[in-house]
């Protein structure tokens, strides 16, 4: 059986232990990932770390020369990639194109960086001083992703990081791990130098020897709230800078005079594209009045039966399996919770078969009604196919629960009322908002990331702030003797008044 092997200076390897990794549209175990031991995060560290001093000092204007050429390759073999995503995720084949798509984004807006390094100057900062800020690259740097987005989120990372001068590790999902390796791959056929990028795969021991090794001087991690806790905590506490992006619980707030036909539509893909796999899935609506819940509901009944269900390799489907067998059953947990917690289950996908695919992970949509926030389907990240309606009042009511959630990743409000919309994009807490757009996700030249518990740390993923992540800011001052007018000692502080 195959086994995806670490990427280390250039080189594969492997450790002394695997992990399986299975297919979820047929429950079979395809392949085994090397399982990381402190001994291959040595290894990955001190290749990176060879790698540095002359990877900082290549001039930014070679560096992209890469990331021009790591595009074209990832435009050639897409179909390869998302045929690997689709395989172990078990999402579409489309969806998994789409992915890829908006992870090379941020390969082309990473080709910018000569421009987004260039630094402030300040002539004649005091006499005949001149002063400049300049943004230098921090070293080794790691990134820890999760398994929903196995192509994008490392390509919302490392493209930056190295183009900005670091050397990079990556610790993919243990999940779904064949995609990000053969994308880091790519990146040598595109000639960037050995050890520039190093691919460890594993769990919690490889993450936890980059989060103790005094070398590795930043940590972007994508994941679960707990673990983005536990990583933001014991990297800041290890001096490190880290990004720590976590959970999410969206709601999509219905308005009565929202287009309730387009709202109906987008939510049913914002809903259940990925199954539900998504930080940024709308888990929630929330309808202001009960007669535009009653008219939501009826309208999304129709569309949640005629959804296509199958394996993600097969093309036209809406929806694949979850991603283990252990999440389904967490799954299944929160609806049966729901339906006894007295939410009225109108929609219900438990027991869906497809046929050909009887050991695979399947949930089809389901609807939850009369949902109410003390619930644990309300509460708690369910990342399936389910949708939780809950009925308000008034917009302020809306905003009100929303902006008492643990969670603030993205948001959305259905309506054709510009003062209300303005209201809530202004007033909402949540860090990325949409407006008639229910998956609010940044393009690559706007930063993406929410707020209260669903990011630890400060700045966002990339975009602009990944720019300010994987640099440091170096203040010069400089004045050259020969302009120096007296060559007295000055002994009171310096001014330029
Ligand atoms: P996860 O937290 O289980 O795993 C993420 C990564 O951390 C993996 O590489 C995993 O190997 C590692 N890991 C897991 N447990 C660990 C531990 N105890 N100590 C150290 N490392 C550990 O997340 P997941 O199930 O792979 O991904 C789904 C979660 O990610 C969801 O909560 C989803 O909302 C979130 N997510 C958030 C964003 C965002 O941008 N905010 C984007 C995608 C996914």
């Amino acid at each position: 059986m195959d086994v995806v092997s670490h990427l280390i200076n250039g080189e594969k390897c492997q450790s002394p232990n695997t992990l399986p990794v299975t297919n979820p549209s047929t429950g079979e175990v395809v392949r085994q990932v090397a399982d990381g031991d402190r001994a291959a995060v040595e290894q990955a560290i001190t290749a990176a770390q060879a790698a540095f001093p002359a990877w900082r000092d290549t001039p930014p204007s070679r560096r992209v020369q890469v990331m021009y050429r790591f595009k074209q390759l990832l435009e050639t073999h897409a179909d390869r990639l998302v045929q690997l995503v689709s395989e172990e995720h078990g999402k579409t084949l489309e969806d998994a194109m789409g992915e890829l798509k908006r992870g090379i984004e941020n390969v082309e807006y990473a080709c910018g960086v000569p421009e987004l390094l260039k630094g402030e100057y300040s002539h004649n900062a005091g006499p005949g001083i001149d002063a400049w800020s300049n943004f230098q690259p921090l070293g080794v740097v790691a990134g820890i992703t999760p398994f929903n987005f196995p192509a994008m989120v490392p390509l919302w990372m490392y493209p930056m990081a190295i183009a900005c001068g670091n050397t990079f590790i990556l610790k993919p999902s243990e999940k779904d791990p064949a995609a990000a390796l053969a994308v880091a791959e790519l990146l040598h056929e595109a000639g960037l130098p050995k050890g520039v990028i190093n691919v460890v795969h594993g769990g919690r021991g490889a993450v936890e020897a980059l989060l103790d090794a005094p070398d590795v001087k930043a940590i972007s991690f994508v994941g679960s709230t707990p673990v983005a806790e536990a990583i933001y905590t014991r990297g800041s506490a290890n001096g490190k800078r880290v990004q720590a992006l976590g959970g999410a619980k969206n709601h999509a707030v219905v308005l009565p005079d929202a287009d309730l036909q387009n709202a109906a539509n987008t939510l049913m893909g914002a809903a259940y594209g990925s199954c539900g796999e998504r930080c940024m899935a709308i888990s929630v609506a929330v309808c202001v009045g009960d007669g535009t819940a009653d008219r939501l509901v009826e309208m999304l009944l129709p569309k949640i039966a005629a959804l296509k269900v199958g394996a993600g390799t097969e093309r036209g489907l809406d929806m694949g399996p979850l991603v283990t067998a252990e999440h389904r059953d967490k799954v299944l947990g929160f609806i049966e919770e729901g339906v006894s917690a007295g939410a009225s289950l109108v929609a219900d996908g438990r027991g869906i078969k497809v046929a050909g695919h009887e050991d695979g992970y399947f949930i089809g949509g389901c609807l939850f009604d009369r949902v109410a926030p003390e619930m644990r389907i309300y509460r708690e990240e369910i990342f399936g196919p389910v949708l939780c309606v809950v009925r308000v009042a008034s917009l302020d009511e809306a905003m009100a629960l929303i902006n008492a959630h643990e969670y603030g990743n993205g948001t959305c409000l259905f309506t054709r009322d510009g003062e209300a919309a303005r209201r809530f994009a202004d007033g909402i807490e949540v860090g990325m908002v949409g407006i008639n757009v229910p998956l609010p996700v940044p393009v690559a030249y706007h930063s993406f990331g929410g707020w209260k518990r669903s990011l630890f740390g400060d700045l966002h993923a990339y975009g602009p702030d990944s720019v300010r992540f994987y640099t440091r800011r170096k203040a010069v001052s400089q004045r050259w003797p020969s302009s120096v007018e007296t060559s007295s000692a000055e002994f009171s502080f310096p001014s330029s008044g």
